[in-house]
C-alpha cells in the first residue's frame, strides 16, 4: 500500500510511521471503556475522554480538557498551543467519544465491551461508530508528529461528547470559541472510508392542537381535538410530496422527507389516555430530513399556516406551533481543497477513484457547518449500516487505510517543507 509510486518519498516517509499494532491496541482500548451516558448513574465519557487527553499527551500535543456537564467532557489537542488565535490554516479532526446504549447484553455474541478481534474485525459497542474513527486520527497525528515534517499549518483534533443526543459537545467546543480559526474539518465518522460530502438536514417540529375535553358519549360537549390534527398531517404529507417534486432527489442524498415520528392524545405531561375519555389536546412531531435547496424557514412558516387553517374552523380550537431544532443540510464542493486532498489520497493509496457519499443522518459536523460555515467532509473507518446494532464491529482493513488517508490528506492540505 504505501510502496505506491505516486506518492513522494515524503508521504511514503510519514505513512511508513503509521504503526499499525498500536493503532489496532488503540482501537481495543478505547472500546473496552463503555461510555454509554447513563445519567441515573452520573457515568458518560470521563474516563474514554481522559484515555484521549493521554494519547495526546503521549504524541506531543497541546491538550485540554473542558468539561460540558458533569461526567461529559470534552478533550481538544493540537499542535499549535493557541488553536483559537492562529492566522495559518487549521485543519481539523473531529469524533465523539459516547457510544450508544448496548442494549440486550445476551444478545451479543461477545460481551459488548470485550473488543474481541475475529475475522479481521473488532467486534465492540462503539468500536464502529467511532471509537476506530477517533483512534486513526490519532494514529495521523503522532505519525506527523515523528516525522518532524513542518506543516505549513496546523492539526487539531476534537474528541467531544454528546453526539448520540443534543450534540451539547460540539455546541460548547464552538462556543468556547474552539472552531473560530478552523479551515476545514474531517468528521471520522464511519462511511467505509467513502469521501461524504454532503449531509441532509434535518428539523424536529411539534405542534399541538387543543379543544374542549369531554366524555366519550357526549363528544358534542366538547370539541374534538384529533380531527384538525389528523387534518394537518394529511396536508404535511402532501406538503412532502411537493417538496420531492420541487426539489427531486439529490445525487448523493436521495430524496427529502417529512415523517411523524410522535403522535400522543393526550399530549405528554397532560394525564393518562382512557377510552371513554376525549382529550383536550393531542401532539405530534414532525421529523423532517432536507436536502441541499431546501429552506427550513421557509419550510416552517408552510406548516405552522397549514396548522392555523385546521383549527380555523372552530374558534374554540387553538394550537401551539415549536421548532424543536434545526440543523441544516450540508454541502462541499468537490474542488474544495479538503476533498481534493482525501479523494486524491483515497486514489493514490488503494489504485481505486474515490467514492463520494452522502451521509443521511446529521452528525457533529452539521453544527460546525450551520453555526460557523466550517467546510465539512465525513470520511472513516466502518460500515455505514452497523452502528448501534448488536455485534457492531469494524474492519481492521478498513481502519489501517483510513489513518493512512488522513496522514495524506493533511499533509496536502497543509502543505509544508521537509524538515
Ligand atoms: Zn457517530
Amino acid at each position: 500500500m504505501i510502496e505506491c509510486p505516486v506518492l513522494t518519498q515524503r508521504e511514503q516517509h510519514v505513512l511508513s510511521l503509521v504503526d499499525d499494532d498500536e493503532l489496532i491496541e488503540w482501537v481495543q482500548a478505547l472500546t473496552r471503556i463503555p461510555s454509554v451516558w447513563r445519567p441515573d448513574e452520573g457515568i458518560g465519557e470521563e474516563a474514554a475522554a481522559r484515555w484521549v487527553e493521554a494519547r495526546c499527551r503521549e504524541i506531543g500535543l497541546h491538550t485540554w480538557f473542558e468539561t460540558v456537564t458533569p461526567g461529559r467532557p470534552n478533550v481538544i489537542a493540537a499542535t499549535t498551543e493557541s488553536p483559537r488565535q492562529t492566522t495559518r490554516p487549521l485543519l481539523l479532526f473531529e469524533g465523539h467519544t459516547d457510544v450508544v446504549t448496548e442494549g440486550p447484553v445476551e444478545r451479543w455474541s461477545d460481551p459488548p465491551f470485550s473488543a474481541t478481534i475475529r475475522d479481521g474485525r473488532i467486534y465492540g459497542r462503539g468500536a464502529n461508530d467511532m471509537k476506530a474513527g477517533l483512534c486513526c486520527a490519532l494514529a495521523a497525528l503522532k505519525a506527523i508528529r515523528r516525522s518532524g515534517i513542518r506543516l505549513s499549518g496546523d492539526l487539531m483534533l476534537a474528541a467531544v461528547c454528546d453526539e448520540e443526543g443534543e450534540m451539547l459537545g460540539i455546541k460548547h467546543f464552538i462556543a468556547q470559541g474552539w472552531a473560530d480559526r478552523v479551515s476545514a474539518c474531517v468528521v471520522c465518522e464511519p462511511e467505509e472510508n467513502r469521501v461524504c460530502i454532503a449531509q441532509k438536514g434535518v428539523m424536529w417540529v411539534r405542534a399541538v392542537v387543543r379543544g374542549v375535553m369531554a366524555h366519550g358519549a357526549m363528544p358534542l360537549t366538547g370539541v374534538n381535538a384529533a380531527y384538525p390534527l389528523a387534518r394537518f398531517l394529511c396536508l404535511t404529507h402532501a406538503l412532502e410530496e411537493r417538496e420531492i417534486a420541487r426539489h427531486g432527489s439529490h445525487a448523493l442524498l436521495g430524496q427529502p422527507s417529512i415523517t411523524p415520528t410522535i403522535l400522543l392524545s393526550p399530549p405528554r405531561g397532560e394525564g393518562e389516555p382512557q377510552n371513554n375519555v376525549m382529550p383536550e389536546a393531542a401532539e405530534c412531531v414532525l421529523d423532517l430530513r432536507l436536502i441541499p435547496g431546501q429552506d427550513p424557514g421557509w419550510l416552517s412558516r408552510q406548516l405552522e399556516q397549514m396548522l392555523a387553517a385546521c383549527v380555523a374552523t372552530d374558534p374554540r380550537l387553538r394550537y401551539e406551533f415549536h421548532v424543536l431544532e434545526v440543523r441544516p443540510p450540508t454541502h462541499t464542493d468537490r474542488a474544495h481543497p479538503l476533498v481534493q486532498a482525501l479523494a486524491g489520497a483515497y486514489a493514490d493509496l488503494t489504485g481505486q477513484p474515490p467514492i463520494y457519499g452522502g451521509v443521511p443522518g446529521s452528525t457533529d459536523g452539521t453544527i460546525l457547518n450551520a453555526q460557523k460555515g466550517i467546510p465539512i467532509v465525513t470520511c472513516g473507518p466502518g460500515d455505514t449500516h452497523i452502528p448501534h446494532h448488536i455485534d457492531e464491529w469494524v474492519s481492521i482493513d478498513e481502519i489501517k487505510l483510513s489513518a493512512r488517508l488522513y496522514v495524506l490528506a493533511a499533509l496536502r492540505f497543509l502543505g509544508g517543507t521537509d524538515d
